[in-house]
């Protein structure tokens, strides 16, 4: 008799790379594959009210760091340990999986997390990398390594246009910020190193990525040799292709939601409303908080805000005695606009309410927009949002780019400028409109039934049945 298929997933603890990677199990249980998705144990407390899907267990490691992450910790320390302790744990659970009776198959790692190539190549299992920002940024990252490097350290400002095979023209403000000089996150750089070397000795290297052929087809054929193959967009399917329409969020929520946004929402006209969030991880200076709420105030548009309690926290041990939202208030007062400190981002986003958001382009946030056909004002920061920008803004054109002043804050008439040219009727409002809509559909084209990502996505686990790969 056949083996049932059990793939060993584990996903870095971070809100960015456990939702698709939640996505990406929740797909694999719908095709008949069993998953064991394992993350650290400070994420899995956080993710207490996650209901998994029959065939789906969760298991939690403890990575030493069990409150989660702290500013002030060691980073290097807290990534050893995670590799040290996250590699007994895989090890443990594919000899005991082999021992019940259900041997894992295949192990699927998310980004940083590259050790876990290595168990699998000590347990003979195949495994893949899955790729949670698009095929354009894991392009530059293997072009930096793999001889264009003078390139990148040549790049000092804005207009140096850079030229990588089969990539758009990029300047410094459009690549990933590990890569510029002015990087001093040299562990993060390092990791991705590490992530290359660890695929250049795989004999077959699988990178499954969270995009679809329609929309990077050039980026992800770029390389040749590596494979890699899109089996995005990762989003409940209840807001893509209805295969599942129970499943309305991720489920791994690590924040407190507020549950008071959608009669508000409700009240609000079609396509009227400004949503605003920066994900998971970033906090905004107070000055750039201020500048947006007057952004927000003076455009007169209806917003709904999302600011997480770290980020309120922050402002008020920053500057005790000024209010950044002040702009605001009356806005908030007047129900004009709202402020949540989190909330069921793709069920705001499928809103009909919803006219923009404005977003500091995290890969997941951009999906999300992309699929919900929400315009987009693209404020990024770091990482690969500059690049996720660039391509919201000029290559698939579904949003305008804020241009920040020398100092690195974008003022508030920018914000306002950039939400007249999105949500006001003219031109260009129009045609990222109506950009917005193409791309809609053929991200619903890519996941329904024979769709392109669909097909890799079987492809992929019929490989592994076969022992093909
Ligand atoms: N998110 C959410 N509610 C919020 C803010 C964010 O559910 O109030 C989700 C969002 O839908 C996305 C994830 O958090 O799936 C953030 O990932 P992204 O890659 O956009 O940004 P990061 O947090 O990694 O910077």
């Amino acid at each position: 008799m056949a083996v049932q298929p059990h793939f060993l997933l584990i996903t870095y603890p971070a809100q960015g790379h456990i939702n698709p990677t939640l996505q990406f199990a929740k797909g694999l249980t719908r095709i008949g594959v069993l998953v064991t998705l394992v993350t650290s144990l400070s994420a899995g407390r956080r993710m207490s009210k996650t209901l998994f899907p029959d065939g789906l267990s969760f298991v939690t490691f403890s990575d030493g760091y069990d409150d989660g992450l702290q500013a002030e910790d060691d980073r290097d320390h807290f990534t050893s340990e995670l590799k040290r302790r996250g590699s007994q744990t895989l090890n443990e659970l594919i000899v005991d999986s082999a021992k019940e009776g259900k041997p894992v198959t295949c192990l699927v790692y998310t980004m940083l997390l590259q050790w876990a190539a290595e168990v699998a190549r000590a347990q003979h299992l195949p495994a893949a990398l899955l790729w949670i920002q698009p095929a354009t940024v894991f392009d530059i990252y293997y072009y930096y390594f793999n001889g264009y490097g003078d390139i990148f350290n040549n790049c000092k400002d804005t207009s140096y246009a850079i030229e990588l095979p089969g990539l758009p023209p990029f300047a410094s403000r459009d690549l990933p910020s590990f890569v510029l000089p002015s990087n001093t996150y040299t562990l993060a750089l390092q990791l991705f190193q590490e992530q290359l070397e660890q695929l250049n000795q795989e004999t077959n290297p699988k990178v499954l990525v969270n995009s679809f052929d329609a929309l990077e087809l050039v980026a992800m054929n770029a390389i040749e040799k590596l494979n890699l193959v899109g089996i995005g967009p990762l989003i409940p399917s209840a807001f893509l292709d209805g295969k599942d329409p129970l499943d309305k969020s991720f489920g791994g929520d690590l924040f407190q939601g507020s549950e008071d946004y959608t009669e508000w929402l409700n009240s609000k006209t079609k396509s009227s409303v400004v949503y605003v969030s920066f994900g998971s991880i970033l906090v905004l200076p107070k000055r750039q908080i201020k500048e947006i709420a007057r952004g927000l105030v003076d455009s007169g548009l209806p917003f709904l805000w999302v600011i997480r309690d770290e980020q309120s926290k922050n402002e008020v041990k920053e500057e005790e005695e000024e209010d950044h939202l002040s702009a605001c208030r009356e806005a908030i007062l007047e129900r004009q606009g709202m402020i949540v400190p989190w909330c069921c981002q793709v069920e705001v986003l499928s809103h009909p309410s919803i006219g923009c958001f404005v977003t500091h382009c995290g890969w997941n946030s951009t999906l999300e927009s992309l699929v919900s056909e929400v315009p987009v004002v693209a404020f990024p920061h770091w990482t690969d949002q500059g690049t996720n920008a660039k391509l919201i803004a000029d290559v698939w054109k579904t949003g305008v780019r804020v241009v920040a002043n020398e100092e690195g804050i974008v003022e508030g008439d920018e914000i306002k400028r950039c939400l007249d040219l999105v949500m006001a009727p003219g031109k260009t409002g129009e045609d990222i409109r109506k950009n917005a809509k193409k791309w809609k559909d053929l991200a619903r084209d890519a996941v329904r039934e024979g769709g392109s990502s669909d097909k890799n996505l079987k492809a992929f686990v019929q490989e592994v049945g076969e022992g093909s790969f």
